[in-house]
């Protein structure tokens, strides 16, 4: 099998499908002919997320470049099945000022969260900023739009904010992405409780442009860093809901990842919250159960509590019965659980995971 002409060296913060369609440029094939070559060498398709496909692909790349090190370049497409959140195939993003440098596309760009540029500061771009044409990935052969054929490297960018640190201190520069997934999936619970179904919004969307994506996401890391911030989102929340009897109706929207141990992080940082203003709803009501279930309080021995509670010169009962359900009213939450001797936990685990 004959070599291509020209072999650049891969650069070890390319993909295997950006060097592929680089190579495909710097030898002048267009799209349907590199794929056409490697159909020929390796008997694979040029898009496949399959895991076999893809380690014939990477094979195919070293016998038409004579480059072992291919077989380690990173590839987000191997990885698609497993995370399907991570990535973001759909929109294809660059820096112009990245490109201008070298011209090589960056594997990060495929991060779903990656939506600035963290070396010029910019915001990345997912469309010609003179005729509006979506990229698509034979931009990376022909590096210009395909509509007006302005050229990548000297489409116009804008600044990104100081906000950005947050999403850097998220998800820091390890690229590993099971524990980019995982970050991913630990956001949900915020992402909710910012908006009801923002999270399918963020992962589905794609006619919104960058810069909403970008200020959603700092929004909700901000929520997910500042406990103010989440004692406002969860006070909106309960103003807002339509049933306010209990605080479990009024909380219903989160209510799913307050019970599921998966989310542990959101409870305990929902539970402080709750602690903070619980003042706010003096006869909302709270099932006991609840509480001890977001406080991690188990076994609250009702007359216990109750004659306990009477020595800070409370007249009424603090846990009453109501149709076969102990409850407390919210006003009197703080109290209760001193009375049982909680302590708050630490905050969120993963602030901390650097
Ligand atoms: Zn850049
Ligand atoms: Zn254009």
């Amino acid at each position: 099998m004959e070599k291509l002409l020209c072999r650049p060296v891969p650069c070890r913060y390319e993909a295997l499908q950006q060097y592929i369609l680089r190579l495909a440029r710097v030898n002048g094939y267009s799209i349907s002919a590199i794929t056409t070559l490697i159909r020929k060498v390796g008997n694979v398709p040029l898009h496949s997320y399959n895991k076999q496909y893809r380690t014939a692909l990477s094979d195919a790349v070293v016998k038409l470049t004579g480059h072992l090190d291919v077989t380690q370049l990173y590839d987000p497409h191997l990885l698609h099945a497993d995370h399907k959140k991570t990535f973001d195939f759909k929109r294809v993003k660059i820096c112009s000022l990245c490109l201008r440098e070298n011209g090589i596309f960056n594997f990060n760009w495929y991060y779903r969260h990656q939506l600035f540029c963290d070396k010029h500061l910019t915001l990345l771009i997912d469309h010609c900023f003179s005729c509006s044409t979506p990229f698509t990935e034979k931009i990376i052969i022909s590096m210009c739009c395909e509509t007006c054929n302005i050229g990548l490297m000297s489409m116009r960018m804008l600044p990104s904010t100081i906000a950005s640190i947050n999403i850097n201190k998220y998800f820091c520069s390890d690229q590993k992405p099971l524990v980019i997934s995982r970050k991913y999936e630990l956001l949900e619970p915020y992402f909710e409780l910012n908006k009801k179904k923002s999270y399918q919004f963020w992962l589905n969307n794609k006619d919104i442009s960058i810069n909403e994506l970008y200020q959603l996401l700092i929004d909700i890391l901000a929520l997910f860093y500042d406990q103010k911030l989440m004692e406002e989102a969860i006070d909106k929340l309960i103003n807002e809901a339509e049933q306010k009897v209990t605080l479990t109706s009024a909380t219903k929207q989160v209510s799913t990842y307050l019970h599921n141990i998966k989310y542990t992080d959101f409870r305990v940082s929902f539970s402080r919250a709750m602690l903070a203003i619980h003042l706010n709803y003096k006869t909302l009501l709270i099932p006991i159960v609840w509480v001890e279930r977001i406080y991690q309080s188990r076994g609250i021995i009702v007359e216990d509590i109750n004659k306990k509670c009477f020595k800070y010169n409370k007249s009424e009962e603090v846990i009453f019965c109501l149709k076969n359900t102990h409850f407390l009213h919210c006003r009197n939450l703080a109290m209760v659980l001193k009375t049982c001797g909680y302590k708050p936990l630490l905050f969120p685990t993963l602030t901390n995971t650097k």
